[in-house]
Order: structure tokens, then sequence, then C-alpha cells
């Protein structure tokens, strides 16, 4: 048999990886608990509609990249490509809909069918905040200032820009949708195939194309702008205000359309020049829609997801664990007492391990190969004095102390 592999697009997380994917969700969790986000953890597949209705037809998710397959009981069902779909889903199911705001955060793995490549994989995780029920500016600022509070957290927010743009309101958007038609139309023989079928049925997620030609023909198109009803306009000239007041930098950019298609108004990115083609680290905006579509009331929201490797690899170095204490017992009277010694340590938050093997030399080479912060050895003579001699073993320094100290001087 050829040895097995991780299936293609998935990764292993152990030691530094682990340890960097583990900070990235920590610290987002933490931050978005200051800002008043809860947790909301939602099944990893869900019925395939709950995608196929809201990401938008004509998304690249939808049309390339979802894991869709039928259960045993021929039922299709569809490992999540994302989370804000799910969360809507769980709103509307969990009858939370008209107990408003609800303040979301998530983390977890999503799955898409994709080429992978760095930065780019086919089970990858995501954090996410959803703000939930209030249409106002200040929700979409105040969500983009959590993103940027976490990013600074991580030590990255140097590394990255945040670009904003509005995708307007339906009015707007009928507008701009008949200008970006007719400009397309008049380079159809250029365009890519998936950009002849988003043409006919939604011609800005052309804007978002990836594909090499798409994109020269994309870089002359209309901007949305002129095509702003002054509601609209008005609306993204408040969300850049709020912006400043929370002291978030940004910068328009007027290419900006979201890969999916539940999206109005607000779209943003946090972009970085640090990961090749795989630039966009956090992206969001404004979907008043989405809840609807799931089968609720109208319900305004805005949020954003951010993948977790992208991030991770962004940072310098995850916080190492921390250095042990490692239990030394020499004889088999002192194993016992041993045991009562690094429960005490345990119980007291300190991480504890005991060198099973060997020798004095031997247990203590290993616990320098461990990187202990001090060893605590046990002799039958310290035994019946009731004490263990404590070393420290960055300074060298050694002595004796009582069993009931022990953990106090380690704390
Ligand atoms: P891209 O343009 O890179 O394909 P997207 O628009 O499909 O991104 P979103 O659906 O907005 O991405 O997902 C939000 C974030 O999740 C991205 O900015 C990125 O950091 C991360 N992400 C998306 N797809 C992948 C993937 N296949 N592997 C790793 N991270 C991903
Ligand atoms: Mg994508």
């Amino acid at each position: 048999m050829t040895e097995l592999q991780p299936a293609r697009g998935t990764h292993d997380l152990i030691g530094e990886d682990q340890r960097r994917h583990h900070h990235v969700a920590e610290t987002a969790r933490r931050i978005a608990a200051s800002y008043g986000f809860d947790e909301w953890i939602t099944p990893i597949f869900e019925d395939t509609r709950v995608f196929s209705r809201t990401l938008g037809e004509t998304s690249d998710v939808v049309m390339k990249e979802m894991y869709t397959f039928e259960d045993r009981g021929g039922d299709s069902v569809t490992l999540r490509p994302e989370g804000t779909a799910g969360v809507c889903r769980a709103l509307v199911t969990n009858g939370l809909t008209q107990s408003l705001p609800q303040k979301v955060f998530y983390a977890g793995p999503m799955f898409r069918y994709e080429r992978p490549q760095k930065g780019r994989y086919r089970q990858f995780h995501q954090i996410g905040i959803e703000l939930i029920g209030p249409s106002e500016p200040l929700a979409d600022a105040e969500a983009i200032a959590c993103g940027w509070d976490i990013l600074k957290a991580l030590g990255v927010a140097d590394d990255t820009v945040l670009e904003i743009n509005t995708l307007g309101d339906k009015e707007s958007h009928a507008a701009y949708r008949d200008a970006l038609i007719a400009y397309f139309a008049a380079h159809q023989d250029k365009l890519s195939k998936d950009s002849l079928t988003r043409l006919e049925r939604n011609p800005m997620r052309i804007l978002d194309s990836k594909d090499e030609g798409d994109r020269s023909i994309v870089a002359g198109a209309p901007t949305i702008e002129p095509y702003l009803t002054e509601a609209a306009a008005t609306f993204y000239a408040q969300v850049q205000a709020y912006l400043t007041g929370f002291g978030v930098p940004f910068r328009k950019n007027p290419r900006i359309v979201r890969g999916l298609d539940y999206y109005g108004h607000t779209a943003f990115e946090f972009v970085t020049s640090k990961l090749g083609a795989q630039g966009t680290v956090m992206a969001g905006g404004r979907y008043d829609g989405l809840v609807a579509e799931m089968g609720g009331p109208r319900t305004p929201a805005v949020g954003w997801a951010a993948g977790i490797e992208r991030l991770g690899m962004l940072m310098d170095a995850a916080p190492p664990p921390p250095a042990p204490v490692v239990v030394v017992p020499i004889g088999e009277a002192a194993e016992a007492a041993a045991l009562g010694v690094l429960q005490a340590l345990r119980a007291a938050g300190i991480r504890a391990e005991m060198a099973y093997r060997g020798n004095l030399r031997r247990r203590m080479e290993r616990a320098n190969k461990i990187g202990a912060r001090a060893t605590v050895i046990l002799g039958d003579d310290d035994i019946a004095a009731g004490v263990a001699q404590v070393k420290d073993l960055r300074t060298g320094t050694q002595d004796a102390v009582a069993f009931a100290e022990i953990a106090a001087r380690l704390a």
C-alpha cells in the first residue's frame, strides 16, 4: 500500500503551526468579546440550500468550489464554505429574529474545492463576526474597528491596508448594473466563459473575476460612485466618518466587490502585499438581504471573516508554551511522593511533568531537553525530612523546600 497522505489541500496543525492557529483564534475571541460578541458554534455541514440559495449562483463558491454530496438518506448536504449563511440560518431556526441585536463570533473549519497553493487550501479555517440587527452605518464601522483591533493585537496591522467601497442600495445597484452590462457587452468577445454567464445573471460579479483576461477588461469598467443615490452616498460618507472616529485608517477602492452575492452598501477588505497572490486576509460587508433569503424577516446585518492560516503566516511567531517544571524522583518511595507534588503543581496552574525513566543524570538531561525552567528532585532522605530539592535551571541555584511550599515557590 502506498503511504497515506493528507487529502489534497488539507493540512495537519502541529507544533508551531498549531500555536499560530490557536493564538489567532484566541486573540480574535478575546477582542470580539470585548466588543460584546458571543460565540456561536454552528454545524460544519448544512442542507445544501443554505448555501446555494444565498451565496448566489454566479459566485465562484457556488459555481465550482462547494463540497456537496448526497448522504445515505438521499439528502443533499454541503460542507460549509463560509460561516455567514449558517449563522443566519441558525438565527432563523432558533427564533432569534425578534431578539436583536445579535452579536456573533465564530471560529472553525471551512471547505472549498480550490486549487491548493500558498494561503489557499481546501480545508481552511476562519474567524468571523456578524453584527445582526443594526442598520446604522455606525455598525459597519464598529465591525471593521473590531477587525482592525484583532489585526493590531496579532501584530500584523502594519502589514495590511483597509480598502473600502460601497455597493450602494437597490436603486444605485440597478443603475450601476445597467452601466456594467453596457460596458461588458461591448467587450463580450474577450470575456471568459464564466464571466459571460455572470454578464447575464450578475454583471457585478465580473469585477471579482480571477481570470487574467477578464482582469484587464475590468480595469476599464465604470465605478459605482456616479450611480449612487443620495441616501447610499450619505451612508458611505458616514461609514468613513465613523471609521475616522474609531481611529481606523482606510483607503477607498472602487474595485472591491465581495465574492458572494448577498452584500449591499459597505464592502471592505484588509489586504497585504506579503502573501503573494493570496493578499486578502479579512473581508466583509453589509448584507441586509440574507436573513430574508433564509426565510426570516428582512434583517440588516454586517460582518466579516478572516482566514486563520493567512493571519498565522503574517504573524511573527506564536507565543511559546510555558516552560515546564519537571519532577524527578529518585527511588520507589520518592516516586510515590512525587505524584503528590506533581498534582499540587498542576492544581496551582503550573505546567508540570515527571521524568519517568533512568538515573538522576538521565532524568536531568530529559528536563533540559524539554526546556524545563526548574526541577523538583525527590530523594529518600529528603522525603523523610518532608522537603524536596528545587533547582532553578536558569540560575542554577538549588535549595530544600518543604512539600507544602513547593507550588507557591514555583508559581
Ligand atoms: P479569495 O479572493 O482569496 O478567493 P474570497 O473572496 O473567496 O477570497 P472570502 O469568502 O471573503 O474569501 O473569505 C474570507 C477570508 O477567508 C479570505 O480573505 C481569506 O483570508 C480566507 N480564505 C478564503 N478562501 C480560502 C482558502 N481556500 N484557503 C485559505 N484561506 C481562505
Ligand atoms: Mg475565493
